[in-house]
């Protein structure tokens, strides 16, 4: 079955808005400086980069490694996973402008060419050590993931979990990923905002935990999800933000993420999470031109070239 031309616009969304609102709030990462409550955002770079307008960070470029494997591989398999974890090595030793701190101490510790198993391996030994491997960092790189599978969403829970097990091994981090990325599957196929539609897919333990964390993020202020390093607090905050701010139309992409800013701490990283589900819901035709004209990132491709490579992993998909 084909995509409609809204279905195909929305799926677009979903890429072309996470790297546009990554890049957008990039310039407020850690509140240096703070979005005011009567500001909006604009489109300055800056940030720990320092970025160029317009210029996507890590949580971009994540996705991108997943984009261009899900375009010929399936993430539910070895193979597909692989090549997924070649990507992220191969950036991580291009001397990034920014890397989570927990993704680079899997992908060090991995050594050079890791397989997915052996990434997983490391991660979940962290995990072990550590018990905290819970970063918002595999939550902000999820948007192509369902793209390779929509209309099949036990698929979608399966590689997103996957996927992120490659180094964020805790099971909030693997449950949140599926929860997002049927949300945002949820979007494309049928353009609504259903963040709960995805529950059913998660283990008991977990929907449970998830429907609490949701009632939080649709009762309480969205400031109140500050810090938001944590995958748990990163959705909320997200969440929070597209849910209290009014949906009166596709102008709700730009307004949602001036709400999601406005919360502070890890603003690329909640607008690039916040920015994958509106652009979903919305369609990339929701997205100021001119913030999508100056799109550009690693490895070295401007904004467009995600939209291209979105439609191939729809392709992908479609055709299996
Ligand atoms: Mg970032």
């Amino acid at each position: 079955m084909k995509l409609t031309e809204a279905q195909s616009d929305r799926a677009v969304g979903a890429i072309v808005g996470t790297a546009v609102a990554d890049a957008l709030g990039a310039h407020y990462e850690f509140d240096r400086p703070r979005l005011g409550a009567d500001e909006k955002a604009q489109m300055l770079g800056g940030g720990l980069g320092p970025f160029a307008p317009g210029e996507w960070t890590d949580d971009t470029t994540m996705a991108w490694c997943i984009l261009d494997a899900a375009r010929g591989l399936d993430l539910r398999t070895e193979e597909g996973l692989t090549a997924v974890a070649h990507n992220f090595r191969t950036w991580a030793e291009s001397d990034p402008k920014d890397i989570g701190n927990q993704t680079a101490r899997v992908l060090d510790t991995a050594g050079p060419a890791p397989t997915a198993a052996q990434l997983q391996h490391v991660a979940e030994k962290l995990h072990e050590m550590t018990g905290h491997t819970g970063g918002n960092g595999s939550l902000m790189r999820t948007a192509p993931v369902p793209l390779r599978y929509l209309g099949d969403r036990a698929a979608v829970a399966e590689a997103a979990a996957a996927v992120s097990a490659l180094t964020h091994w805790d099971e909030h981090a693997r449950s949140g990923c599926a929860l997002w990325s049927l949300a945002i599957e949820h979007a494309v196929m049928h353009g609504e905002l259903d963040v709960r539609s995805g529950l059913s897919h998660l283990s008991p333990a977990e929907a449970t935990f998830w429907t609490e964390k949701l009632d939080e993020a649709e009762t309480e202020p969205p400031s109140t999800f500050n810090p938001n390093g944590w995958v748990v607090t990163a959705l909320q905050a997200a969440w929070s933000s597209i849910a209290q701010t009014p949906a009166t139309g596709p102008e709700h992409y730009v307004e949602a993420l001036n709400t999601a800013i406005r919360i502070g701490n890890d603003t690329d990283t909640v607008a690039a999470i916040a920015g994958g589900l509106l652009g979903a819901r919305w369609g990339a035709s929701a997205i100021p031109a001119d913030w999508r004209a100056l799109s550009h990132g690693y490895p070295g491709i401007p904004g467009d070239a995600l939209a291209t490579l979105a439609l191939d992993a729809v392709a992908a998909g479609r055709a299996r």
